[in-house]
């Protein structure tokens, strides 16, 4: 087989704010309810995969603003999503769900490399897969990382999962009141109206590879399994 899905497989990308709870570090308690939201699914059938964030740690750009090394400082941003995809493997063991994490920085004591058809099998077999360290180079972001996963190891959906937004709104509606929420847009009109609530360069990649993307809010209980389930929340974004 070349490994396409025909249980349903999907991609979860988790912020770094979603682990540190909003701030700086982590929030146990958060990280514990996401792993028991996609212990769910996964007893449900789901194969997941799931791409970790950062910036509860560290952002590159962020760093270098402050006169750090812009690459050195992304390095440090990577090093950042790896403690997040231990956390989520420990929380996720703790609910009874087999896990692997694997990093596109080896670090053959905390995690597999990263190996796509490895990463499939252990889907296959009903284990999480967690990746961490990004694309393992900096300039890129963990939502950008998010969608190469999902199209090298054949998910179906990549579902992004969204602090302070539940989903694609015409304008910020954190600062425009006039802001509604779309059920639908297309990847084409998300880059032309410059809507950023996900990153422009993961917006072109599932553009050009024509993969779906959820974007759903993760303040709601049960939303993390209500998308990984297929649930339609928040905004579909695709081709
Ligand atoms: N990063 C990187 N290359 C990657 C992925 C991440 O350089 O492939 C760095 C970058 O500095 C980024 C940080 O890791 O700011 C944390 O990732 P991100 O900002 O995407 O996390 P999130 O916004 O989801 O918390």
């Amino acid at each position: 087989t070349r490994g396409e899905a025909s249980a349903r497989r999907v991609l979860l990308k988790l912020s770094g704010e979603t682990f540190g709870g909003g701030a700086i570090g982590l929030a146990p308690d958060v990280v514990q309810r996401v792993a028991a939201e996609i212990a769910v699914a996964v007893r449900d059938g789901v194969q997941v995969a799931v791409v970790t964030g950062g910036g509860n740690f560290f952002r590159g750009a962020e760093l270098s603003s402050r006169g750090l090394d812009r690459a050195r400082a992304d390095y440090m941003g990577m090093l950042g999503t790896v403690m997040n995809a231990l956390a989520l493997q420990d929380f996720l063991e703790q609910a009874g769900v087999d896990t692997r994490v694997q990093t596109a920085i080896t670090m053959g004591q905390v995690a597999e490399p990263y190996v796509p058809l490895r990463a499939i099998r252990h889907m296959e077999k009903g284990r999480v897969v967690i990746f961490g360290a990004g694309a393992g180079m900096p300039y890129f972001s963990t939502d950008t990382v998010a969608v190469q996963r999902a199209l090298e190891t054949h998910c179906q959906e990549v579902l992004m999962g969204k602090n302070g937004v539940d989903g694609v709104y015409t304008a910020d509606p954190r600062t425009d009141p006039t802001a509604v929420r779309l059920d639908h847009v297309t990847y084409s009109d998300a880059l032309l109206q410059g809507l950023s609530v996900v990153d422009s360069t993961a917006f072109s990649l599932c553009k050009d590879n024509d993969v779906r993307m959820r974007v759903f809010g993760m303040s709601d209980l049960g939303n993390v399994t209500r998308a990984l389930q297929g649930e339609k929340i928040g905004t579909l974004v695709s081709a």
